[in-house]
C-alpha cells in the first residue's frame, strides 16, 4: 500500500476499470486509499480480477456493469456507488474504444458508435458525478476540492489520425468539453483534467506492439523509445485526484515519451 494514502477516506468511480489503462487507474486510486468503483461493458470475470487484486492488497472495491453511453445505465450505476459510498470523490472517464475505417468507407454506426461511448459518455458521467459534487461541496478533512474529474484523452486530442477519424475528432471533442466544464464548475471547487496518453501497452493497440516489426515502427514514433505501460498513467492519475495536484484544472497532461514532439524533425525534418 502507498505509504502516503493521498485519498485516504475518497470514494472514485473508474469506467472501462476491467482492462487496460483504467484497470492501472483503479490499481493506483485503491493503492493511494480510495474505494474504487470498477465499471465494465461485457467482461465481468475481468472486472472481478481488478476487484480481487484491490481487495487482496486490502483495498475496497466493487464491479458494476454499465455502457456508458447509455443514460439509464450510468445513473443506476451512481445509484448504486451513492448506495454503498455514500458519495463520489473523484470520476475518471476511462471507457473508450475504436471503430477504424478509412474516411470514405466509414459507416454512421462506426462513427456514432466511437462519438457515443468515447464523448457522450464522458458528458454522462460526468454530468451525474457534478450533481453530486455541487450537492454536497467540500468536505473538510477529504480533500480541498469538493469533487475531481478526470478525463482520458489522447495525444490524439492534438494529433490528427488518418484511418481514425471518428477517434480523434471524439478525443478533440473531449478536450473543449473538459476545458468548458473546467471553467464552469470551478466556483464550486470541482477541478477536471485531462490526460493525454500516448503509446500505452493495452489490448486497444495490441496490432502496434505485438510484432518486433509494429513495435519498431512504433517506437519511431516516441522520442523516449519505450511504450509505457498503464502503472504509469495509474500514478498520474493517482497524482491529479491529490491534493497535490490541487491548482491543476483545464489542462490536459500528454504522458507520451515524447510523441507530441513532432519527432519527425528530430533530425532537422
Ligand atoms: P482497453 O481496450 O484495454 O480498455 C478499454 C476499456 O473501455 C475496457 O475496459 C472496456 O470495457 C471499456 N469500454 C468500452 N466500451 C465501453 C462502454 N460502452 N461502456 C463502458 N466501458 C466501455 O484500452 P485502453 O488502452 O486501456 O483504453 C482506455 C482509454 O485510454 C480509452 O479512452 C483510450 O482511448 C485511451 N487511450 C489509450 C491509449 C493507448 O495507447 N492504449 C492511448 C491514448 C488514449
Amino acid at each position: 500500500m502507498n505509504s502516503t494514502r493521498s485519498l485516504s477516506g475518497q470514494s472514485a468511480l473508474v469506467t472501462g476499470a476491467d482492462s487496460g489503462i483504467g484497470k492501472g487507474v483503479a490499481l493506483a486510486l485503491a493503492q493511494a486509499g480510495a474505494r474504487v468503483v470498477i465499471n465494465y461493458a461485457h467482461n465481468k470475470d475481468a472486472a472481478e480480477v481488478t476487484v480481487n487484486e484491490i481487495t487482496a492488497a486490502g483495498g475496497e472495491a466493487f464491479a458494476f456493469q454499465a455502457d456508458v453511453s447509455h443514460e439509464a445505465e450510468v445513473q443506476a450505476m451512481f445509484a448504486e456507488m451513492f448506495n454503498r459510498y455514500g458519495t463520489i470523490d473523484i470520476l475518471v472517464n476511462n471507457a473508450g474504444l475504436q471503430k477504424d475505417s478509412k474516411f470514405v468507407d466509414m459507416t454512421l454506426d462506426q462513427w456514432n458508435t466511437v462519438i457515443n461511448v468515447n464523448l457522450t459518455g464522458q458528458f454522462l458521467c460526468s454530468r451525474e458525478a457534478a450533481r453530486e459534487f455541487v450537492r454536497k461541496g467540500v468536505v473538510e478533512g477529504r480533500s480541498r476540492a469538493a469533487g475531481k474529474i478526470i478525463c482520458m484523452s489522447s495525444v490524439h486530442e492534438v494529433i490528427p489520425w488518418a484511418g481514425h477519424v471518428n477517434y480523434a475528432a471524439s478525443k478533440g471533442g473531449i478536450s473543449m468539453f473538459m476545458k468548458s466544464i473546467a471553467q464552469e464548475l470551478a466556483p464550486h471547487k470541482i477541478r477536471v483534467v485531462g490526460i493525454g496518453p500516448g503509446a500505452i501497452q493495452t489490448p486497444i493497440n495490441k496490432a502496434a506492439w505485438d510484432t518486433p516489426e509494429a513495435l519498431e515502427k512504433l517506437l519511431s514514433l516516441i522520442p523516449y523509445n519505450r511504450i509505457g505501460k498503464p502503472e504509469d498513467i495509474g500514478k498520474l492519475a493517482a497524482w491529479l485526484a491529490s491534493d497535490d495536484a490541487d491548482y491543476i484544472t483545464g489542462t490536459t497532461i500528454f504522458m507520451d515519451g515524447g510523441m507530441t514532439l513532432y519527432p519527425g524533425f528530430a533530425d532537422n525534418g
